[in-house]
């Protein structure tokens, strides 16, 4: 199930690759992200823009052997979601060694090519 059109989600990565990323909050103060029409906690429609924090915090982090196919080449990699002030993204992890990958690291969230398929995707690097 998804409301977003790829073009909303387009958008988002244009703005998050110049270092401009942005999420929404709904009335009740739901972090949204990936953008979205409505919060899918309350159903609110009622969103505001706000800035991305520019380091979140690795929460949660899984070293992948077997990808998928549009990421053949890039294995094995980690992927990582990341809090940004309470809105969470899932990322790939780039520019640490994957064994130093840590709950707790900081890391900025920016938008890179992946090496098979050269698609954009969300890397995490760390926090300078
Ligand atoms: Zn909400």
């Amino acid at each position: 199930m998804t409301d977003v059109t790829n073009g909303e989600y387009d958008a988002f990565l244009d703005a998050l690759a110049e270092g401009e990323g942005y999420y929404l909050v709904c009335e009740n103060e739901h972090g949204l992200l990936p953008p979205r029409r409505a919060c899918p906690h309350c159903g609110d429609r009622e969103l505001t823009e706000r800035d991305l924090p520019k380091s979140g915090e690795i929460v949660t982090h899984t070293t992948v052997f077997v990808p998928t196919p549009q990421f053949e080449d890039d294995a094995p990699y980690v992927t990582a979601v990341a809090d940004f002030d309470g809105v969470r993204l899932t990322g790939v992890v780039r520019g640490i060694a994957q064994e130093d990958v840590a709950i707790g690291d900081h890391v900025t969230a920016t938008v890179e090519s992946n090496e098979t398929a050269d698609e954009r995707t969300i890397v995490f690097r760390p926090t300078e």
